[in-house]
């Protein structure tokens, strides 16, 4: 029998969650993320990951990106370390940094290079990973492979890439079933975005209340990746990153809402707000 404990983000969660930083720390305190995404036309979800994750806080960080975003990137963000496949699609997966954390699928799309090329890079990563976007789509064709994810790595998907992985769902209730069963058996955590996005850790089931139609845009996933990721890298423990970066980043949209509004607030925006978010829980 499935006993679920249902809880509600709070402020006073997210507080006792936030670790303040020592003085005597260094940028290898924080950890390195890497970042695995970008597609020809789509460059852009890696660069959004990439500042997502040295806003968050990641000490340092990296972007293993196809051949022809090399300029875009290191023109986009000076502090971001690039690596470049060579191919003008990602497929060797042969990058040389050694990461804290993978963040990985923003952008990557679904070629049959990039597929065949997740999957060999699959068969023998143990880094902890956050999975989103099309690495979700590509491991959704080879359930197989969710046997390999490390162990506390995060899946991020959205209602219809869930559904792609567990087929689909007769009511909330049974969608939230679910949900911590594939959390279970495969010892991931998952957040499955939305209104109210729902992270699990098993039977233990988070609903975060932060956020509102801001964040309907693009690009706004690829950031909320590059926030967890950057979080795990600095060390937070993946379940606790997983809840706290869903509440920055609703945060950051709401907040936002002071000087824009929810048609002109863009993905990128989360970002300039995500100082003010961190004030609040601090
Ligand atoms: P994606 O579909 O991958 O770009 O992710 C969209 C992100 O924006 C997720 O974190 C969602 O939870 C969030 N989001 C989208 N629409 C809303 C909404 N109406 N209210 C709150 N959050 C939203
Ligand atoms: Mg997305």
């Amino acid at each position: 029998s499935i006993k679920t404990e249902y809880n509600v983000v709070t402020k006073f969660l997210i507080c006792s969650i936030y670790k303040e930083r020592d003085q005597f720390s260094h940028k290898g305190t924080f950890g390195h993320t890497l970042i695995i995404g970008g597609s020809y036309g789509k460059i852009g979800a890696a660069v959004l990951a990439s500042r997502a994750a040295l806003k968050a806080g990641s000490g340092l960080v990296s972007a293993y990106i196809p051949k022809c975003g090399y300029n875009i990137l290191q023109a986009s963000i000076p502090e971001v370390m690039v690596e470049v496949d060579s191919e003008n699609e990602l497929h060797h997966f042969n990058f040389k940094c050694n990461p804290t954390v993978i963040g990985i699928g923003p952008g990557i799309g679904t070629s049959e290079k990039t597929t065949k090329g997740l999957i060999n890079f699959l068969k023998d990563n143990a880094t902890p990973m956050v999975v989103d976007a099309d690495a979700l789509n590509i491991i959704a064709l080879n359930k197989e492979f969710l046997n390999s994810l490390p162990k506390n790595s995060v899946l991020t998907p959205h209602p219809r890439e869930f559904e792609r992985l567990v087929g689909g769902w007769k009511n909330d209730y049974e969608k939230l079933e679910k949900l911590q069963s594939f959390s279970k058996e495969y010892k991931v955590i998952v957040v499955l975005k939305g209104k109210y996005s729902v992270i699990a850790n098993g039977n233990q089931l988070y609903f975060n209340p932060t956020g509102n139609t801001a964040l309907a845009t693009g690009g706004s996933g690829d950031v909320l990746t590059g926030i967890i990721t950057g979080l795990i890298a600095q060390g937070y423990d993946t379940f606790d990153a997983a809840i706290f970066g869903v509440y920055l980043h609703g945060l950051s949209a709401e907040i936002g809402m002071e000087n824009l509004t929810e048609e002109t607030f863009i993905a990128s925006d989360i970002l300039s707000y995500l100082s003010n978010a961190f004030r609040e829980v601090k």
